[in-house]
């Protein structure tokens, strides 16, 4: 395998469009995607041909505008590139610009949250020329995809993508002003770079399959804890087994033909669990890329027979999966603005960005915490394997200390140097060691040169946080910008400004565990808010400072805020429906069938006992404890029905919500104990479907 000639090869690259544009033509694509602005018709034709002419070669024979509206994963309408001019019968591959760049799929089926009555079915795509175009290679033939914007008929946007571009242009906007102050001449646009860490499990598809919970809800809704869990901290870095690793390979190979840098793969700390990372890129593309890398995991583990879990909490009792938000801001003349070089102490132009993005995260708490929730984080969030659910910054020993420094005397003159590890042994180096060591327990940490955000869910589009973490920031950029042009003594200003906010949003700086207990009474003593699910979360949407910060950065109209709101609030309810009735089913038609089963065995073997002469009370205890826990099971499982009919005939909105997690979510687990307590009295060969130990420890 030749892995240069391979990577790419289905993206159609700037590389690919010198090589097949016309010079002209080639220019005027480049300057719309470094100044924005629209492309010529004309222009659009010659590409769109050459797009055409490149894809068929590759055997495609449909197109399709590829975009990702408010589901959270990506829609793709599929049109085969031919026309059929009437005069001779025959039929012609042909794509014009006007399809290239502009598409009006009926829009009337995603979400749009009330931006849009049913009846005005109206919706546009329009080409993301900044993303590259690509070939998708699926069972349907290969397929070029263009990725696109998804906006309604009124111009409201009805996806993750559009939002997305615009906080960018907001975030290098305010950041070019920054490093404008600061002398840099050069730079003309900032970009936010991110790289997501993606961690998955990966069950055996056939067992997945008799798995009705699984099937519907992308989680276990049942399941007894197996005798083994992660406690022996085996599974962690692990050598990958054969089954696994074969896998692993095929998702290089399709993501690498995609463009997508895969780099890292690793087994994860619960068993069935692992990770893949790829090299950070432009915020955009790697949120279109990581809706790839999850679609790639999908396909390729259905080839091998294997069933890849995204969601994030698939098993009760172990650990769920995340990802991590790599997130970083570069000039277009090369300069990372988290980079603290080898003195952040007399970096200004860093310290000032540290202490805008800490007034940032502070002020917007309940903004970031939002956009890292989804259904099923709600499992995760503050419950020890994930960070907690208030939002803090981890700095690290070094620049906390520089921090301190600066609140409390105006002046950062020392530093807490790194140095040398002696690994006593004469044949290894040593070590240079780091001035900071690492924290797992932290939402939100800087990590040497890049922030990552670690609240996000594993199944979530990584659309929304950052968008929210450009927007804020671009914020505290903007009015630091508007403070110091506008000051006669610069560097006294900014020396003021970074003194300023560090003391006024140090409270946001935790360095200690985040899972500990004593984290959460001390976050409520400095006042930090701590949101406890997603429900509750979504709110912070639509608050006045919330409002003030997406519409004067153009990023969100409050309609379209509003509208997002809405969708959170019924995408909940109607995903706890979904478990709610999957749980409901399994429990009617198949668990309480089964212990019967396993009761009248016992049953009859009581009375043969008996008949025989021998002593039956073991057995008959058996059966009394197997009785009484069927007795609580079917009460729990009246209980949810009565639950989730009141539930669905209600209202959509935030109340309806609301009555799903207060109510109906509670109802489950109340479900969910006697029947996991039954499991593990019942007979192997009785219990219907396949355990944790089956699905977890036999990939
Ligand atoms: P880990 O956090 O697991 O030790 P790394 O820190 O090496 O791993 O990288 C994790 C992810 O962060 C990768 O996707 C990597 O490309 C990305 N990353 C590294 N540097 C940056 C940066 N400056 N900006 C954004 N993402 C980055
Ligand atoms: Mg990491």
């Amino acid at each position: 395998m030749n892995v240069e000639e391979l990577f790419a090869s289905n993206v159609f690259t700037m590389g690919t469009m010198k090589r097949l544009l016309p010079e002209e033509t080639y220019k005027e694509v480049e300057y719309v995607i470094e100044n924005g602005g629209e492309l010529s018709l004309k222009t659009a034709d010659i590409i769109a041909s050459a797009m055409k002419d490149w894809a068929i070669e590759k055997g495609a024979t449909h197109y399709t505008h590829w975009f990702q509206p408010l589901t959270g994963i990506t829609a793709e309408k599929h049109d085969a590139f031919v026309t059929h001019p009437k005069s001779d019968g025959r039929m012609i591959m042909e794509f014009k610009g006007k399809e290239l760049i502009k598409g009006e799929p009926d829009a009337s089926s995603f979400p749009s949250g009330g931006l849009r009555a049913t009846f005005e079915a109206r919706g546009y795509t329009a080409w993301d020329i900044t993303s590259p175009a690509f070939i998708k290679e699926t069972a349907t033939g290969p397929t070029l995809c263009i990725p696109t914007a998804f906006c309604s008929y009124t111009g409201e946007a009805l996806d993750k993508k559009t939002p997305l571009l615009r906080s960018m242009e907001a975030l290098s906007k305010q950041a070019v002003r920054i490093v404008r102050l600061f002398g840099n001449t050069e730079a003309s646009k900032v970009t936010a770079s991110v790289g997501a860490e993606q961690e998955y499990f990966l069950v055996d598809q056939q067992k997945a399959l008799e798995r009705e919970d699984l099937i519907f809800s992308g989680r276990t809704l049942f399941g007894a804890p197996a005798p083994k869990g992660q406690e022996m901290d085996d599974h962690y870095f692990g050598v990958i087994r054969e089954r696994i690793g074969a896998f692993m390979h095929d998702v290089n190979i399709e993501l690498w033909k995609l463009g997508v840098t895969a780099k890292t793969q690793h087994n994860e700390v619960a068993p069935a669990q692992h990770e893949l990372a790829p090299i950070y890129e432009q915020a955009n593309i790697a949120v279109d890329h990581n809706q790839l890398v999850m679609e790639t995991l999908k396909r390729v583990a259905g080839q091998h027979g294997l069933r890849c879990l995204l969601h994030e909490k698939p098993f009760d009792g172990i650990n769920g999966s995340g990802k991590h938000d790599n997130w970083s801001i570069v000039t277009d003349n090369g300069v990372n603005l988290l980079e603290p070089g080898e003195t952040p102490n007399e970096n200004i132009q860093f310290l000032l960005v540290l202490a805008c993005i800490l007034k940032a995260v502070d002020t917007h708490a309940d903004l970031l915490r939002q956009s890292a929730s989804n259904v099923g984080n709600d499992h995760r969030l503050g419950g020890c394997e994930a960070p907690p659910a208030i939002i803090s910054v981890f700095l690290g020993s070094q620049l906390d200390d520089v921090v301190k420094q600066l609140v409390e005397t105006g002046q950062a003159e020392n530093l807490i140097e790194g140095g040398t590890l002696q690994t006593g042994v004469s044949t290894l180096p040593d070590f240079e060691i780091d001035a900071t060591d690492r924290n797992r327990t932290s939402p939100f940490a800087f990590t040497g040169n890049k922030f990552e955000f670690r609240m996000v869910g594993s199944e979530d589009s990584i659309g929304s946080p950052n968008t929210t973490l450009n927007a804020i920031v671009a914020e505290a950029f903007c009015e630091a910008a508007d403070r110091l042009e506008a000051a006669d003594n610069f560097d006294e200003a900014v020396h003021d400004l970074i003194k300023e906010y560090l003391t006024k949003h140090r409270r946001v700086i935790f360095n200690g565990d985040g899972y500990s207990p004593e984290w959460v009474k001390e976050a409520e003593r400095r006042g930090l808010p701590n949101i406890p699910s997603m429900v509750e979360a979504v709110s912070a949407l639509t608050t006045e400072k919330s409002i003030k910060l997406f519409e004067k950065f153009g990023i969100y109209t409050q309609a379209e805020l509003e509208s997002r709101a809405e969708i959170l609030y019924e995408q909940y309810a109607k995903t706890i429906n979904i478990e709610a009735l999957t749980m409901i089913d399994m429990a009617r038609k198949q668990i309480i069938p089964a212990v019967i089963e396993y009761s009248n065995m016992l049953a009859d073997t009581v009375i043969k006992l008996k008949n025989a002469g021998v002593d039956a009370r073991t057995t008959k205890d058996m059966l009394e404890a197997v009785t009484d826990k069927l007795t609580e099971m079917n009460k729990a499982l009246t209980a949810l029905k009565d639950s989730e009919a009141e539930g669905s005939s209600m209202a959509r909105g935030k109340e309806q919500a609301f009555y799903y997690r207060n109510t109906i979510v509670p109802a489950m687990d109340a479900l969910r104990k006697p029947a996991d307590a039954l499991e593990v009295m019942v007979g192997k060969e009785y219990w219907p479907f396949p355990t944790y130990a089956d699905l977890i420890f036999e990939v």
